[in-house]
């Protein structure tokens, strides 16, 4: 429905598709000023009558977040990345990713796309990880400073030097 549409009608069946539909926004990721500007309510009347909370907007200043701290995070994501890497490095090593009869003569051309796939998702973390690629960095010729682009780096040449 056009939120035009509903901005200029009132009555309990349109307060209804309202509820449904801000809380249909709600979960596709977006936030309360997003809802309540689209629908013109206020971030109050979507918390009482369409119960969305702000929880969900701001994880990191719940309870449990905060409680955590972040190498007890990052040990948690390091423990499962190198889980990820073992077990991508076998399927990989052992052709689990091209799974045919007799791997000398059936890979088909369907499988080079896939391992293709593979190889350039791969890249693009090496890429990241080693600051190569589209994260290469460059350097300022006038000052320490690098950056990650060769905009940022023009930007830089505009505004300090
Ligand atoms: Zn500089």
């Amino acid at each position: 429905m056009d939120p035009r549409e509903i901005r200029t009608t009132s009555g309990e069946e349109d307060r209804a598709a309202q509820i449904r539909r801000a809380q249909a926004m709600r979960a596709e990721g977006r936030s309360l000023f997003e809802i309540a500007t689209t629908l013109g309510r206020s971030k109050e009347w979507l918390r009482e009558y369409a119960g969305l909370r702000r929880a969900k907007e701001t994880p990191m200043t719940t309870r449990p977040r905060d409680t955590r701290t972040a190498l007890d995070a990052y040990m948690g994501h390091h423990t499962a990345t190198l889980a990820l890497l073992a077990r991508i490095t076998e399927a990989i090593a052992n052709h689990d990713d091209a799974p045919v009869e007799d791997p000398d003569t059936d890979i088909t051309w369907g499988h080079v796309g896939d391992i293709a796939e593979t190889r350039k998702a791969l890249q693009e973390i090496s890429d990241r990880l080693f600051s190569e690629g589209e994260y290469a960095e460059v350097a300022c010729l006038r000052c320490p400073a690098t950056f990650g682009s060769s905009a940022d780096l023009a930007a830089h040449y505009r505004t300090a030097h």
